[in-house]
């Protein structure tokens, strides 16, 4: 038996590891795992080249706990160590053994998880005792015996050891009797393990048999050693991707959309599948993750500084012993693999995206409404997303028509454009709400898209900042004739003094709150077929309090008044019949001022003997547009009833 120092520069290295390390204990399992599938690859690929003759049996590992012993086991029949092995890998450490074999056999092993770094020491974490017992695939190699109690010293003695491998015993702490149960390691091992390329066994296959559950014979085997992203495409059929899906989702029911296959060797490493959820509101988005790998070892699902935000959105997962695990996240920021990783990923999705789309609009058409958040907060997000998606982002008219951009520009030119030669696409949010201005659309022949998505405000001004002489007008925001302004615009013959004093006696009939709502009333003549009064709403505005809500930094926007136009349609038979009819009355008024009581004398406009009727098309202009509620709804109905 030998007896001797860990060779740490720090005398005592242990409580650090225990302390500092990391604070997530549980990826000791991980840790050991790894460096049993690395050792029975290392083996496999000794096989391969012909330097371990004959057959290789049984390469399980195998996980075991002893609860009466407190011990947990994990155990491989890989190549094992000797002792000068398990002084130069073990009691020497920071001194990566993985690195070294990666240096000799440098174009085989591709499956090499030395990543990292302190692995084996991260078991002293929970374990106040830690054994190995080793024998190599070495010729006349003895097996080893080491064994440590979480000092720097360590003990190695010759020992016996029937099969060749590596048994790796941790004396579990009793402060961390939880990974003493089966459930605890089972689920780690389902977390961490799940797509390792070597057989992890923990214990037997159970069975519900009879209301009880029975135990088989059968070893239960945790992953699955092909998982499909490190098989070909070729190889692989829809069914497979979406059996892969569940697999990593078990709780996800609705399939994937579509799937993306990634797979790229240089200038850096990168296999994974990516999937298209259905999105179907904001909370589904972060509930399944892209889970990250590094040689089919779960690393991580928080990947937001991998791949794009919006990508983030997707599911699937994404395997690379290139991406730098153990480092600071605003590093992995800057890291130029990371930054080219997450560029490659944009082009490879905008591209699938684009070929589904050539290769079958009507399909994608009907996909769209589901992937639609996730193009847009791509689009608004990231300039080269946006280049690529004008070619597939799609916009959807009443007729549930669906057409990029460019080709909806071209389907309404002839009609839409305006005699200063912008092009003005009409939108509704509401189509219920907006069904009267549809309708005068409509029959001027202009099409109207639907905009009721959350990111579609956000992405007509992305739009508009793109095409100059491009617009879009919620069918509310003016009178058609003004929305689209030609050159045959109709006029009507009043003075400014007449229309002042319409105006004006509207105004004064108004239930004008300047906290919370506004109306400003405008004459104009729209059309005899309009409504004679009716409510618009300034686009800018409107779309500046909607952008308010969601971003910092607008607040203004967001505490102004409602403001809505009421426009008085001179155009209408009706109101060309209260033309003329304008009387100005003084009145006085009682205001307070500094505390005290003032009388002034106010000018009122009103139309003679008008008020009852106006207030009716008033109120006939906030029914068309859903702001009549309550009791001004019931006044209305009873002055209705008293008109009849
Ligand atoms: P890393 O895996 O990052 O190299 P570790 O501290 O986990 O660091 O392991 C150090 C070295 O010990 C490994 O590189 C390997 O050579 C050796 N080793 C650890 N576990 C085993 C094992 N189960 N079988 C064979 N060698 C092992």
């Amino acid at each position: 038996m030998s007896k001797g120092n860990i060779g740490v520069t720090s005398d005592n290295i242990f409580p650090v590891i225990k302390k500092f390390l990391y604070s997530d204990h549980e990826i000791f399992l991980r840790e050991l795992i790894s460096n049993a599938v690395d050792a029975t690859t290392k083996l496999k690929t000794l096989s391969s080249v012909g330097e371990v003759k004959g057959d290789l049996g049984d390469l399980r590992v195998r996980v075991s706990i002893d609860k009466a012993k407190k011990t947990l086991t994990v155990s491989d029949h890989g190549i094992g160590m000797t002792a000068e092995e398990v002084d130069k890998y073990i009691n020497q450490i920071a001194f990566s053994g993985a690195e070294e074999f990666l240096n000799q056999y440098k174009d085989k092993t591709e499956a090499i998880i030395g990543h990292f770094g302190l692995g084996f020491y991260s078991s002293f974490m929970v374990a106040n005792k830690v054994e190995i017992f080793s024998q190599s695939y070495k010729e006349d190699a003895k097996a080893v015996h080491w064994s440590c109690e979480g000092n720097p010293e360590y003990t190695m003695e010759d020992t016996i050891k029937a099969e060749r491998g590596t048994d790796i015993v941790l004396h579990i702490d009793d402060e961390f009797s939880q990974y003493l149960e089966d459930a605890t390691i089972e689920g780690l091992l389902k977390k961490y393990c799940k797509f390792l390329p070597i057989e992890i066994a923990f214990g037997k296959k159970k069975e519900w048999k009879d209301g009880k559950e029975v135990e088989l014979d059968e070893e239960n085997i945790i992953n699955d050693i092909n998982p499909a992203w490190t098989r070909k495409p070729a190889d692989l059929k829809d069914e497979d991707y979406d059996k892969f899906y569940h697999e990593l989702y078990p709780m996800q029911m609705d399939e994937p959309l579509f799937h993306i296959h990634l797979n790229v060797d240089y200038p850096f490493n990168l296999t994974g599948i990516l999937y298209f959820p259905k999105i179907k509101s904001n909370l589904d988005v972060h509930r399944n993750k892209i889970q990250l790998y590094c040689n089919q070892v779960y690393v991580t699902d928080e990947v937001e500084n991998i791949v794009p935000e919006y990508l983030t959105l997707l599911h699937g997962v994404i395997d690379s012993p290139d991406i730098p695990l153990n480092v600071s996240r605003s590093y992995l920021q800057s890291d130029n693999n990371v930054k080219k990783i997450s560029g490659y990923i944009t082009k490879k999705v905008a591209d699938k995206l684009a070929e589904l789309y050539k290769a079958d609009k009507e399909d994608f058409a009907k996909k769209w409404d589901d992937i639609k958040m996730f193009i847009q907060f791509g689009m608004l997000t990231d300039e080269k997303f946006y280049e690529k998606a004008t070619g597939f982002a799609l916009y959807k008219n009443l007729s549930n028509e669906y057409a990029t951009l460019d080709e909806y520009m071209d389907k309404v030119r002839e009609q839409q454009v305006d005699k200063d030669g912008n092009m003005v696409l009409l939108y509704t949010n509401d189509p219920d709400a907006h069904y009267t201005y549809i309708e005068r659309a409509k029959a001027k022949g202009y099409d109207v898209l639907l905009m009721d998505g959350e990111l579609d405000v956000h992405c007509m001004s992305q739009a508009e900042q793109k095409h100059e002489k491009l617009r879009f007008v919620r069918i509310d925001s003016d009178t058609i004739e003004n929305l689209i302004k030609k050159e045959d615009a109709a006029k009507d013959t009043y003075t400014d003094e007449q229309k002042e004093g319409l105006r004006k006696a509207f105004e004064n009939l108004l239930p004008n709150d300047a906290d919370k709502l506004k109306y400003n009333v405008t004459c104009e003549a729209a059309a005899a077929d309009a409504l004679p009064v009716f409510l618009t709403q300034n686009e800018f505005m409107r779309r500046m309090k909607e952008m308010a809500a969601h971003q910092q930094g607008m607040s203004f926007y967001g505490q102004m008044p409602d403001s809505y136009n009421l426009v008085v349609n001179t155009a209408h038979p009706l109101i060309q019949e209260l033309v003329g009819k304008e009387i100005s009355e003084e009145v006085q008024e009682e205001v307070e001022k500094d505390g005290q009581k003032e009388t002034v004398v106010k000018t009122v406009y009103k139309l003679e003997g008008e008020d009852e009727r106006m207030k009716q098309l008033i109120d006939i202009a906030l029914l068309a547009s859903g702001q009549l509620k309550g009791e001004a709804l019931a006044k209305f109905v009873n002055r209705s009833v008293e008109l009849l």
